[in-house]
């Protein structure tokens, strides 16, 4: 008897409930699918949701990062802060959800344990770590690229008997300081942040440093009444600005040549782009800064001797300064008095090139020098950034294959989008992507819309499934990998790179982000969706 076929579930299941989940359920709800979201959180907003540590807010500006899709949600947000903290964008995501009635397609507390393509039905068996199991045509990754996050390899971690946090999974109640001896691990942007805010507050602080950031001032400020209504009739202006630039920010690079300019220009230029807001400092230089490097030691030795001026210790300065990369070869952490906090007396800073941590204790940190003893420990540690979120979800594709095991030497991809062996698993900000080098939900617009477009182009053709073709995936990974060269980005450890000393098997250089810049793979999407999506095999 002829095996009888059954329906899926859902059309389409999304994994993820961030700005990525959310704008996607809202394509699909007006597309009339049936779907559903499923979220580990007990509630909306991802990196915003998770992210509750004291300092957490953005780099992005406020009315750069909300959704452009909806005239009347602009209308209706105020921002109060040009660099919104974490409590402010988690209203914000959940504003969006309610105005648009998104909560009775979202689940929350469901956390996706695997996912498997059953070839005869065409279908994708997910399972839930709570034991069920749904199905649906179209599975949708919106895992976020920050949201798996890692302790360090330090042994006796839960050996200690105070307080101990991850920045990430940062608790729903209020954390006191007051008269707390608190340890700090990382000086990533997460680090930073928490450094800043929480050194005015502790009894003490020891930050355990291994590598130093460049870090340089946000320049945040409140945003009046009146100028976000100024704001509010300009967002065609902000919006089309974010859509010509590189990293899809407010800030693009100055188009003159390095060399056209003379020095004492030059430096003027360089002290206004450090007195400005965001990442001007940053993504506002000259290109040669990020292909030269001798242009780019001289702008780093600008940027270290503003660290010198503003720390008073000149042994601590020296620390603070990275001596490994570049100015903007990793991502650029923003922050708001850093320096200053190791001016007071209460802050100390323990480089852990000169004497490493040994273990956790009962009462503190052992380093090979001291047993520093503390009343709290956090762990500013970050992420298995980008494909971490994969790896933490059993995929299995055609014939029995894992998405962990082919991207085990780094992720291979289609556009950023699917990898052969997976049809209609769609990573909608996943590896190779334009979307996760950039003001992120900008990126993640396009990407939606795209797929969105492809799921309506299927189900008006009658086709099941999508899937690369080898060829196709085999010329994009090569393409990403052919942009790291002569990037001075290539040249240094982070999770552009897809280094992580925390994980293991992440001590390679894994080509995991697009680097051709927002508009370039806006282009490239939209000649794929007018060409009937070439490169894409469908059944
Ligand atoms: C502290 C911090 C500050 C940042 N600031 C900026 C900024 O200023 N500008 C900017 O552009 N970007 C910033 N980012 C990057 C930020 O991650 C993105 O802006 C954006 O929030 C990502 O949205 P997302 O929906 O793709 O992923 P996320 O917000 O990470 O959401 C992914 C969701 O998927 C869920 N999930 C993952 N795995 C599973 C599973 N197995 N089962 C069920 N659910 C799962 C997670 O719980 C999470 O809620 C920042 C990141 C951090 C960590």
């Amino acid at each position: 008897m002829a095996e009888q076929k059954t329906a899926a579930d859902h059309d389409v299941i999304i994994i993820g409930a961030g700005v990525c989940g959310i704008y996607m359920l809202y394509r699909m709800l007006q597309m009339d699918m049936n779907v559903t979201v499923l979220e580990t959180g007990d509630g909306p907003g991802g990196t915003w949701y998770w992210n509750r540590y004291p300092g957490a807010r953005f780099d992005s500006e406020s009315y750069s990062y909300g959704y452009s899709f909806s005239e009347e949600l602009l209308q209706e947000w105020d921002w109060s802060e040009h660099f919104a903290a974490q409590p402010e964008t988690l209203s914000y995501l959940n504003y969006v959800v309610d105005k648009f009635d998104l909560r009775d397609h979202m689940q929350f507390g469901c956390k996706v344990s695997s996912a498997r393509f059953d070839e005869n039905l065409n279908q994708w068996r997910v399972q839930l770590e709570d034991g069920r199991e749904l199905s649906c045509q179209f599975l949708l990754t919106a895992i976020g690229m920050l949201s798996a996050a890692t302790l360090p390899n330090i042994q006796g971690r839960d050996d200690f008997n105070g307080e101990a946090y991850h920045t990430y999974y940062w608790p729903h109640e209020e954390v006191s300081f007051e008269g707390k001896n608190v340890a700090v691990i990382g000086t990533g942007a997460t680090g930073v942040q928490v450094i800043a805010e929480i050194a005015p507050k502790v009894k003490s602080l020891k930050v355990f440093q291994r590598r130093p950031n460049w870090c340089a001032p946000l320049h945040n400020s409140q945003i009046s009444k009146a100028e976000m209504e100024e704001i509010k009739t300009h967002y065609d202006e902000i919006f089309a600005k974010c859509l010509e630039t590189p990293g899809a920010f407010l800030h693009g690079p100055d188009r003159r040549e390095y060399a056209s300019v003379s020095e004492a220009e030059r430096l003027a230029f360089w002290e206004r782009l450090y007195d400005s807001p965001g990442f001007e400092v940053w993504l506002g230089n000259f290109r040669e800064v990020f292909m030269d490097p001798a242009i780019n030691r001289e702008y780093s030795e600008f940027i270290a001797n503003k660290i010198r001026q503003r720390v008073k210790n000149p042994e601590t300065a020296e620390k603070l300064i990275p001596k490994d990369h570049g100015f903007g070869t990793r991502r650029v952490p923003m922050e708001t008095r850093y320096y200053e906090a190791y001016n007071q007396d209460n802050v100390s800073l323990v480089d852990l090139n000169e004497t490493p941590i040994e273990c956790i204790t009962e009462k503190g940190v052992r380093t090979t020098a001291a047993e520093h003893e503390f009343d709290m420990i956090i762990y500013a540690t970050g992420f298995d950034a980008i494909t971490g979120a994969f790896d933490r979800i059993q995929f299995t594709g055609r014939d029995g294959q894992t998405l962990y095991d082919k991207w085990e030497d780094g992720p291979v991809t289609y556009l950023g989008i699917q990898a052969c062996g997976f049809p209609n698993l769609l990573a909608l900000a996943g590896p190779q992507s334009g979307s996760v080098s950039t003001n992120f939900p900008r990126g993640i617009e396009d990407i939606v819309n795209w797929t969105t477009d492809l799921i309506r182009y299927m189900k008006s053709e009658g086709l099941s499934t999508v899937e690369p073709e080898a060829d196709a995936e085999a010329m994009w990974t090569e393409h990403v990998k052919s942009m790291y060269e002569g990037n001075m980005v290539s040249t240094t450890q982070s999770w552009f790179t897809g280094y992580n000393s925390n994980v293991p098997g992440h001590d390679k250089l894994r080509y995991m982000v697009y680097f051709g810049g927002a508009p370039k793979y806006r282009e490239i999407l939209t000649e794929n969706a007018k060409e009937h999506y070439q490169g894409f095999e469908f059944h």
